[in-house]
């Protein structure tokens, strides 16, 4: 559920700030712009892992404010926290990011995938609870939620993170790379284990976040997971909120929700959509090509530190 709302309270930053008051219909061609949204938009619903429900509210903000989760339910510490790779403090089943003092907000990845896909640079967004709010379990009801409250370009150019030389990180299951190009191109490859029993063959999907069109294309994908593991998640009192209505539930090779999959690729859509919200945490616009085969936010994470790691020495 969103709603866009008008007179909200607005404590953290002055409006009259923003610049370029300019409703825009989004133009891609411009996202080498900085954009913020238009108006405040509100998200309630529960996190996938804590069962807990939360109101998030994404507010309109000022140029090279970048994206920052603001806990409205902690006042006695320091409360911020910066969508940044240097923050990320799990990447276990989802990323969560915290700031120094231990406040955390998880389940980022769906809405700063929504943002970036939208082109949204600038966002604030407070939340009062622990976890983002799963929806349906993709960036579909995000981006419909932020392109009903519009968006405004602002007077500057985004911060382009130029990639120099190909890094990459494995782990048993796959691998994810970034090398030198001047598209901004996202390849992913899923290769179903047999745990899949025959469900798919191998899946692939590019997305160009300067060409192709994200709602389209990626921000419907649905999160995925085996029925057996949800029963033992539970069991050990985790994945609360997970259920049919935000998770497509795999068991014995067959697809337990009632409307089936929304693409027949849609779990390759999904890896892509988790990883354009795990790399927006660079902050800035990747040029370069992201590839991957069956990624994870750990390895998303992984790949981003040690690019960092080795352009700073
Ligand atoms: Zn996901």
């Amino acid at each position: 559920m969103y709603s866009a709302i008008n007179n909200i309270p607005n404590t953290f930053h002055d409006i009259s700030k923003i610049d370029l008051q300019i409703k825009d219909t989004l133009n891609r061609k411009l996202l080498l712009d900085q954009y913020t949204i238009a108006s405040p938009v509100v998200f309630g619903g529960v996190g996938v892992h804590s069962g807990k429900a939360v109101c998030m509210i994404v507010h309109p903000t000022t140029v090279d404010h970048g994206i920052v989760f603001e806990r409205t339910d902690i006042e006695d510490q320091p409360n911020r926290i910066r969508a940044s790779w240097t923050m990320v403090q799990s990447t276990n089943m989802c990323t969560t990011i915290a700031n120094h003092f231990g406040v955390s907000v998880a389940t980022v990845e769906h809405i700063l995938a929504a943002l970036t896909g939208i082109g949204i640079t600038n966002a604030h967004i407070t939340i009062d609870g622990p976890e983002v709010p799963i929806m349906d379990g993709c960036s579909q009801a995000f981006c419909e939620g932020i392109l009903e409250a519009g968006t405004v370009r602002q007077s500057k150019k985004r911060h382009k993170l130029n990639i120099t030389h190909t890094v990459k990180v494995e782990n048993e299951h796959g691998w994810a790379q970034i090398s030198p190009s001047d598209t901004s191109l996202f390849s992913v490859h899923f290769t179903p284990s047999q745990r899949y029993e025959g469900l798919t063959g191998d899946q692939h999907q590019e997305f160009s976040l300067l060409e192709d069109d994200f709602t389209k294309l990626v921000a419907g994908a649905r999160t995925f997971g085996f029925y057996e593991d949800a029963q033992k998640l539970w069991a050990a009192g985790l994945a609360k909120g997970a259920s049919l209505d935000n998770t497509v539930v795999i068991h014995k090779g067959t697809v337990m929700n009632e409307s089936g999959l929304r693409f027949t690729n849609e779990l390759v859509r999904h890896k892509l959509l988790d990883a354009i919200g795990d790399i927006a945490l660079a902050e800035y616009l990747l040029v370069g090509h992201y590839e991957a085969l069956n990624p994870g936010h750990t390895l998303n994470y992984q790949l981003l530190k040690k690019y960092f790691e080795e352009i700073s020495a």
